[in-house]
């Protein structure tokens, strides 16, 4: 026990003891000592209910018990529960304070933030950037289903998937459909969920003028290159033999550039879709053209193999599948030195159908294969070029895929080869119907490219 307790309980029982004593001696005094005596201790017991009862009433009223400066028992209790009431009063004033500093930072983000109930999407708080960016009014919609006040959009499908894993890229604001946002859905507790909504107009705006930008530049690239070519082809280096050597590197660099180009327009022409023609791709003659493709590339060097073993064909576009594809096994016969091998398969795999190019070549470090599909990566930037390689053949591939809702893995050991395989999902397939490509039924899939 604190010694402030126990000298308050000695002074208590003290003055007891002493109540008690004198109430005997004056009941001895008058001859009534047990009627005195039972008054007394009477009186005692009833001026500690009182007291207690005065505690009890102060709590249940709430009161402030006021700082009690006495001794004894019940002033001691009555001054720890003064304490205790102030102790609570100043954290509550600490955590209120706190609350408001966080709110008003949040407030003051130049983001939406949203505090939604997770399963009835209902909206506990929200910021001014709200108002700004989703049209949210206070206090009206305190309360109000988010996914129904935003219903014609697709924030409010994507509200009602509950797939907040993945950010919402790049979609129209409620308000202004030119205003583009960028959401994101935080589960932050069992019962809550933050929505941060992202005015992302700028970026966009200046990503569709570097779109634009290198699409325009290509483009007007392309004639002079046409140009030069074309005055190349026309010199005969046997009519100056010692200018040979210095005219065919010149061919093979304006070769270069020319591809470039063409990878550049590809990669522009592939950003600016978001949906793809829907055309029965035929991949019996798809790949009898990668095959003949690989060995007019590899000029003998390599053993090209197909194993054809889904008889499936591929809803998608021809055109872009066979870009890809061939940039696959472009890069297989680039990759691989003479004597190697470059097997083409077409099978089902994981509840789809996937098309692997697999070499027998260099191979990749692990190292390199997060990055491996950006533009202008490459392991070896001398190799790459001395091979003829632009950088980007891997970028069109992954944006091919995209556009087909298809994911490319790459599995590879330095020395031994890579094998790189584009996974199809089940409703990309269908039957074989005979090598109709360009032919049957339209179909049309959306996607964005993120
Ligand atoms: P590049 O035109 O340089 O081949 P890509 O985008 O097609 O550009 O490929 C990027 C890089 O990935 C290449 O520079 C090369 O280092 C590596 N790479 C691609 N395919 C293979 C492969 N089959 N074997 C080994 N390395 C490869």
């Amino acid at each position: 026990m604190p010694p402030r307790a126990r000298s308050a309980w000695t002074k208590t029982l003290g003055l007891l003891a002493l109540i008690l004593l004198g109430a005997l001696a004056a009941g001895l005094l008058i001859g009534q000592a047990w009627p005195v005596l039972t008054a007394a201790a009477l009186g005692v017991v009833a001026w500690h209910y009182w007291r207690l009862r005065r505690v009890l009433l102060r709590l249940t009223s709430r009161q402030r018990i006021p700082p009690a400066d006495g001794n004894g028992v019940w002033n001691e209790l009555d001054r720890l529960l003064h304490r205790s009431q102030d102790d609570t009063r100043s954290r509550k004033r600490r955590l209120v304070e706190m609350l408001r500093a966080y709110r008003a930072a949040a407030a003051a983000l130049p983001d939406a933030v949203i505090v939604l109930e997770r399963n009835s999407q209902r909206v506990q708080w929200f910021n001014e950037a709200s108002s700004g960016l989703l049209g949210l009014q206070y206090p009206g919609d305190l309360g109000a289903s988010l996914g129904d006040r935003l219903r014609p959009l697709p924030i409010a499908h994507w509200l009602a998937s509950g797939r907040h894993a993945e950010p919402l890229l790049d979609v129209p604001s409620p308000l202004d459909p030119a205003m583009r946002l960028s959401m994101r859905l935080i589960p932050y507790s069992e019962e809550l969920w933050l929505l941060v909504a992202r005015d992302v107009s700028k970026i966009m705006h200046l990503e569709q003028v570097r779109r634009d930008f290198v699409a325009n530049v290509s483009h007007e690239l392309r004639t002079p290159l046409t140009v030069v070519h074309g005055y190349l082809d026309m010199l005969d280096p046997t009519e100056q033999p010692e200018w040979a050597p210095i005219l065919e590197e010149m061919r093979r660099q304006s070769q270069r550039m020319t591809q470039l180009v063409e990878d550049l327009l590809t990669l522009s022409r592939l950003e600016a879709q978001d949906t793809i023609s829907d055309e029965s791709v035929g991949m019996g003659s798809m790949l009898a053209t990668l095959k003949r493709e690989a060995e007019a590339l590899s000029q003998g060097r390599h053993t090209v193999t197909i194993d054809d073993r889904a008889a499936l064909d591929l809803w998608g576009s021809t055109r872009e599948l066979h870009s890809a594809f061939s940039n696959l096994v472009a890069n297989a016969v680039r990759y691989t030195p003479a004597g190697g091998s470059i097997v083409i398969r077409f099978a089902r795999a994981d509840g789809g159908v996937a098309l692997s190019v697999t070499d027998s070549g260099y191979g990749i470090p692990a190292a390199h294969l997060p990055r491996i599909t950006e533009r202008f990566y490459r392991v070896s930037t001398s190799r790459s070029r001395e091979l003829g390689g632009t950088g980007l053949g891997l970028a069109i591939v992954k944006h091919v895929l995209q556009l087909h809702q298809a994911r490319l893995e790459i599995e590879s050991e330095v020395g031994r080869g890579s094998t790189f395989t584009c996974h199809f999902s089940a409703d990309r397939a269908h039957p074989r119907d005979g090598d109709n490509i360009g032919a049957g039924r339209e179909r049309t899939h959306k996607q964005s490219i993120g």
